[in-house]
């Protein structure tokens, strides 16, 4: 049966293998029995539906929550040849006739229904005309009251399944689910006899970070940034936030675009559609923006609020990476958010029970943010996994390398000024006093007396803020609850004044934005991918996933033999675009072998294979930053199609681009140029160095190397009048050295 099923697979959607989970949960199905199936997102649940449902005879109903979703997933059906459609409150009634005759008649495989509609009886009884072999329902959590997303009209599905006279199978599908939820999903849907799988939660594409005392809207700004042709999602905590974020990166030049319940339905629909659509890169938007949103292609998930527990936290930011491709989730942490979560659970829930579990749950979240374990170990033990091996490797606790940076005087200084301040004052307050402000309030109070007033004057003011929050997040202070928190010493706090203990904080660099514009095969058939879009009105990723695209730019098929191969492109994908891509393709190829230098052997496309950074770095003597994002990014380089940065940096130069443009063009520092071609050379292309090298000074360089040798830089630099650059006694040195090695 299994084997249909994979026939299934490859024909329609293109892919070679099941993943994890997927087949025992399709093949449960096959077999008639009832199935619970929970799969963290990305995992592949629509696929566990779809494929059963094409081998059924009759018409699958599939129950799912919002309307974009319905639309989204149809869409993405009839791309694939898979004949679908849905019917939600956006149609007419005579649409919705004509859609379940259809159906009757066998036209659709798949009917997409709302929650909603069960309700109305009338449409339950046009429902009786068509043979439902199998029922789909899709986050079936929402039924249940212990949730984190009930929603009443899932109650809804117990007596429309009691209306079958032969009851069809039941499929319930879900992101998560604790175990009360599990339980209540198999009694509420009354699932027979069922078997339920809980997929492996792990998302080995996915890189998890938590940091603490960070500039939030700095850390955003850069991020973005550094990856802005890529699209992200910024999770807010309120709608305010969510405005104030979405101007700031807008002002900053990045295509940023919002969602939240206080916009209207139109707007929040062309906000949608512009993401999907990869007219707008980043979304930022409360926690209201996602469910509907099957975009696989999003590259990063940033959470400038921490939100009120795992199960939320693990959903929204498994919205990174669907595609398999990597995935970036980094949570930004501030003290002030576990306020206003307790101050939320404490306001809007009155049962006992149910408060002190979502207090739970939010120690649970807090915890995360502090651990200094393994963040993949910590949320798939949270989900009750077991045997996880001890480190990931692919988180920010297990790949720390910023900087630890002594505080302590820091320390010392905020926390005698929240003593002097009598422990009554918020967070602004004390920063404004270290920083010496002059504010009426402040001089009505007298803080500008304290001997700690103006102690931090040098630094900037938001830094301070940051200091403090920090100091809280680690436990040094402690923010009172209520709306205007008030900042309090901690027994610890006595410690470091005395000079008894340390504070250390690890201060991250800030991403390289070297690394964001690469022009490889996979951005240009990206591009390619846009414009198709566009022809046909359909998002992106539907015309192919990003892992599609990467898999295309590293195999380079050249006929459709080659490219029906490649895992993604099904034949009906294949006769639709294939010839494009093919094209854009055979293009590249010819264009890379014109550009390819004369070096023998060494096309350009033959070298592509990244050579470990690190390697030439230490046997050069070449700086470079060692950046958390550079290494994501040298991750993504490992594959083999792109031509990498400092490649195109020469293919420019050759191209009469002086270094200043090429700076210029690539968004890079000069700086970063002049490395670019120091590190050709090192790959054994030939650089004319004498472009770069003042013949008059070629002659000083060479005396000051015969004297002081050419093992380090400054050394040179001293002997030679200020106006040799740097970067001239390397070209000189690189120079000599391989004509050296040439003769
Ligand atoms: P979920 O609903 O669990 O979040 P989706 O069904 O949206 O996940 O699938 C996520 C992505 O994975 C989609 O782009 C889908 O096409 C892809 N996918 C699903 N199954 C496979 C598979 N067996 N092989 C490769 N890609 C797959």
């Amino acid at each position: 049966m299994i084997e249909k099923a994979l026939s299934v697979l490859q024909r329609y959607f293109g892919y070679t293998q099941f993943r994890d989970g997927q087949q025992k949960v399709i093949d449960s199905l096959l077999r008639g029995t009832d199935t619970l199936a929970i799969m963290p997102t990305g995992a592949g649940k629509s696929l566990a539906y779809q494929i059963p449902a094409l081998l059924f005879q009759g018409t699958t109903l599939v129950i799912s929550p919002l309307i974009s979703l319905m639309k989204d997933q149809v869409d993405a059906l009839l791309q694939y040849g898979v004949p679908a459609t849905f019917i939600n409150s956006s149609l007419s009634l005579k649409e919705v006739r004509s859609r379940i005759e259809r159906a009757a008649r066998g036209e659709f495989k798949l009917l997409y229904i709302a929650p909603e509609r069960l309700e109305s009886e009338s449409f339950r009884g046009l429902l009786e005309t068509l043979q439902v072999s199998f029922l789909a329902i899709d986050e079936a959590h929402c039924v249940s009251q212990w949730g984190h997303d009930f929603r009443p009209s899932y109650l809804q599905l117990g007596p429309f399944l009691k209306s079958f006279r032969h009851k069809p199978l039941i499929g319930a599908f879900t992101a998560t689910a604790t175990e009360e939820v599990q339980a209540d999903i198999v009694r509420l849907l009354e699932l027979n006899n069922p078997r339920a799988f809980v997929t492996g939660f792990d998302r080995p594409n996915l890189t998890f970070s938590s940091l603490r005392g960070e500039n939030k809207k700095i850390f955003v700004l850069e991020y973005a940034k550094s990856h802005i042709d890529q699209a992200g999602i910024i999770y807010a905590g309120t709608r305010k936030e969510v405005d104030n974020l979405q101007v700031f990166l807008t002002k900053n030049g990045l295509k940023a675009g919002k969602y939240h319940a206080g916009m209207n339905d139109e707007e929040r629909q062309k906000s949608q559609e512009d993401f999907l659509f990869d007219e707008k890169t980043v979304m930022v938007a409360t926690n209201a923006f996602g469910m509907g949103i099957d975009k696989s292609n999003v590259r990063y998930v940033i959470h400038y609020n921490m939100p009120k527990n795992m199960e939320a936290y693990y959903q929204e930011a498994g919205r990174a990476g669907r595609d398999g491709e990597p995935g970036e989730c980094i949570l930004l942490f501030s003290p002030q958010d576990v306020v206003l979560q307790r101050y939320l659970i404490e306001q809007t829930i009155f049962q006992p029970e149910r408060k002190m579990n979502e207090l739970k749950k939010l120690q649970g979240m807090v915890d995360y943010c502090h651990t200094p374990r393994c963040l993949r170990k910590t949320i798939l033990e949270y989900f009750g996994e077991e045997n996880i091996q001890e480190e990931c490797a692919n988180c920010s606790n297990c790949n720390d390398e910023r900087e630890m940076v002594d505080i302590t005087v820091e320390a010392q200084k905020i926390i005698s000024c929240i003593y002097r301040m009598r422990e009554r004052f918020g967070i602004g307050m004390v920063a404004e006093v270290l920083k010496g402000s002059r504010k009426a309030k402040i001089l009505e109070l007298r803080f500008d007396e304290l001997s700690t007033h103006g102690i931090m004057h040098e630094v900037p003011l938001q830094e301070i803020k940051d200091r403090i929050n920090f100091l809280v997040a680690e436990g040094y202070l402690q923010l009172s609850n209520g709306e205007y928190p008030v900042v309090k010493l901690q027994p610890n706090a006595v410690s470091v004044i005395k000079g008894e203990a340390k504070v250390t904080q690890k201060v991250s660099h800030q991403p390289s934005r070297e690394d964001a514009v690469e022009v490889n095969l996979f951005d240009r058939l990206r591009v390619l991918r846009r414009k198709i879009a566009l022809r046909e009105n359909l998002p992106p990723y539907m015309i192919f996933a990003d892992s599609t695209l990467r898999e295309l730019a590293q195999v380079f098929p050249t006929n459709h033999l080659a490219m029906i191969r490649i895992s993604g492109v099904g034949e009906r994908k294949l006769e639709k675009y294939g010839d494009d891509f093919l094209e854009e393709i055979r293009n590249y190829i010819v264009e890379m072998k014109n550009k390819a230098t004369p070096l023998p052997n060494r096309s350009l496309i033959g070298f592509q294979k990244d050579i470990p950074q690190s390697q030439i770095d230490t046997q050069r003597n070449v700086p470079t930053a060692s950046t958390r994002s550079q290494r994501i990014h040298s991750s993504a380089k490992a594959s083999t199609d792109k031509v990498l940065s400092h490649q195109q940096t020469f293919i420019l130069y050759q191209e009469g681009y002086s270094l200043e443009e090429i700076a210029r063009v690539r968004n890079i520092t000069a700086l970063t140029v002049q490395q670019h071609l120091l590190r050709c050379s090192l790959d054994g292309q030939v650089i004319p160095w004498d472009d770069f090298i003042p013949s008059e000074q070629e002659s000083l360089i060479l005396e000051a190397l015969r004297r002081v040798g050419g093992e380090k830089l400054r050394p040179i630099k001293e002997l030679l009048p200020d106006v040799v650059e740097w970067f001239t006694i390397q070209a000189v040195i690189e120079k000599y050295r391989t004509l050296g090695m040439e003769k």
